[in-house]
């Protein structure tokens, strides 16, 4: 589970007056609140004119004002991959090319990112090795700066499926129950499942990879030890197995057939609409892809490759947006995760997500909900985070202007806290704060 006291943070009564609050626990946007922190935590929330009146109990006192900006809950972003560059370089590619040090390496720069972006809690979904426990080693040391990083290690996988280069290959009951143990003893904060195929080169995305059996053992073993289980599913009947076996997550989400064709599957959607579980659609990753080649046609021509995948990837991007606005309408819980590392998706714009479940149809403090205190609530630790609460880590994310108003706001970050420390944003860190 993440450390949450930080010996580093001291004392001073720090009260925070934004213009406005989003605390994530009313539905909506409140002006003329202020936020006290000391230490590693929250220690009130309540009108401004209240503020003056706290007791310090002897430490100092500072007074942060942020008249035009929005207060909110630093981000939490569920699904990242710290070893991966985001420069295009498929797994095989950084699995061939680099090794475990250099991963880690790439690791901790992420991290760094990640939090400078707003990003205070953040999940690593699949890491070779043990890179993902020595990132989580280091940054509980102070050696690297980052967010609250949960890490899954790397993935169950059967033989030959997604991501198996990164080591946690488990076919059949005993050795998928041997194998999420062993996980928990390194120190995994979830389990992660590639219970389908994905752009593996020997894996097939259109098939579930492990039975249901084998998914219901994986997680009995982890929620017999209190740890939420994440499944990769792109394809419908991985998405029904995991159902069944009653994972607590499912990334990806897309309803595709064992032939590789797409059909919206109503019976599907009805299940994971009357299901407890979350849907983590990535489509910022799309988008992401999408804006790159954009930006590229406008300085010269694509090539034939290029024009190939631009096209592939509009498609599949209008009816991932399609599927999950049909899943929303039919009320299913969405939350945010990037994916970054993966693909064209470098680390510090998991806004751009949260921004894609907007366009899904969430209210755009819904969506900031969907980053803040839905993934907490589903890797069981929203008793810590996800809201501006007393008593809660003071994770705290300030922007520029009102969010709800213009999700681009969220990107025009003023300040971040995590657990009670300030820390230099990434326009900061440029020179240009
Ligand atoms: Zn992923």
């Amino acid at each position: 589970m993440p450390q949450i006291d930080n010996p580093l943070a001291d004392n001073t009564l720090r009260i925070i007056l934004p213009g406005k609050l989003i605390d994530g626990v009313a539905d909506k946007v409140q002006e003329g609140m202020a936020v006290a922190i000391q230490g590693s935590a929250i220690r009130w929330a309540g009108p401004a004119s209240e503020a003056e009146s706290l007791d310090s109990a002897g430490a100092p006192r500072e007074t942060l004002h942020f008249p035009g900006g929005t207060l909110l809950a630093g981000l939490f972003d569920i699904h990242t991959h710290t070893n991966m560059p985001g420069d295009g370089r498929t797994g095989e590619q950084v699995n061939d090319d680099d090794n475990d040090e250099i991963r880690l390496l790439r690791s901790a720069r992420n991290s760094t990112a990640a939090v400078a972006s707003g990003v205070t809690t953040m999940c690593d979904c699949g890491s070779w090795g043990r890179t993902a426990f020595a990132l989580k080693e280091g940054l509980a040391q102070g050696l690297v700066e980052g967010p609250r990083v949960l890490v899954s290690g790397p993935p169950l996988t059967v033989t030959g499926g997604h991501l198996w280069y990164m080591g946690g290959e488990a076919d059949g009951l005993d050795a998928v129950r041997a194998r999420v143990r062993y996980l928990i003893k390194q120190g995994a904060d979830f389990i992660k499942i590639a219970a389908s195929g994905g752009s593996t080169l020997t894996s097939d995305p259109y098939r579930a990879s492990y039975s249901v059996a084998e998914l219901t053992a994986i997680v009995e073993e982890a929620h017999n030890r209190g740890r939420s289980v994440l499944a990769h599913c792109r394809c419908t009947d991985a998405i029904n197995a995991a159902l069944d076996a009653g994972v607590d997550a499912i990334l990806h989400c897309s309803f595709y057939d064992n032939d590789g064709s797409y059909r919206y599957d109503d019976k599907t959607a009805g299940r994971l609409a009357a299901s407890e579980v979350w849907l983590n659609p990535t489509m910022g990753l799309g988008n992401a892809n999408r804006t790159r080649l954009a930006k590229i046609k406008t300085e010269r021509a694509l090539t034939a490759d290029e024009e190939v995948r631009l096209e592939r990837s509009t498609s599949s991007g209008e009816r991932s947006l399609a599927q999950f606005t049909a899943l929303v309408k039919a009320g299913v819980k969405l939350v945010g995760g990037s994916d970054c590392g993966w693909s064209y998706y470098p680390f510090g714009d998991f806004q751009g997500e949260i921004m894609t479940l907007h366009a899904a149809g969430l209210s755009a403090i819904e969506a900031i909900h969907a980053g803040t205190r839905s993934p907490a609530a589903a890797l069981g630790i929203d008793n810590i985070i996800g809201t501006v609460e007393a008593g809660k880590e003071a994770d705290l994310l300030v922007v520029n202007g009102d969010p709800t108003q213009n999700m681009e706001n969220l990107r025009d970050v003023a300040a971040v806290f995590k657990g009670g420390d300030r820390v230099a944003t990434a326009k900061e860190r440029a020179g240009a704060g």
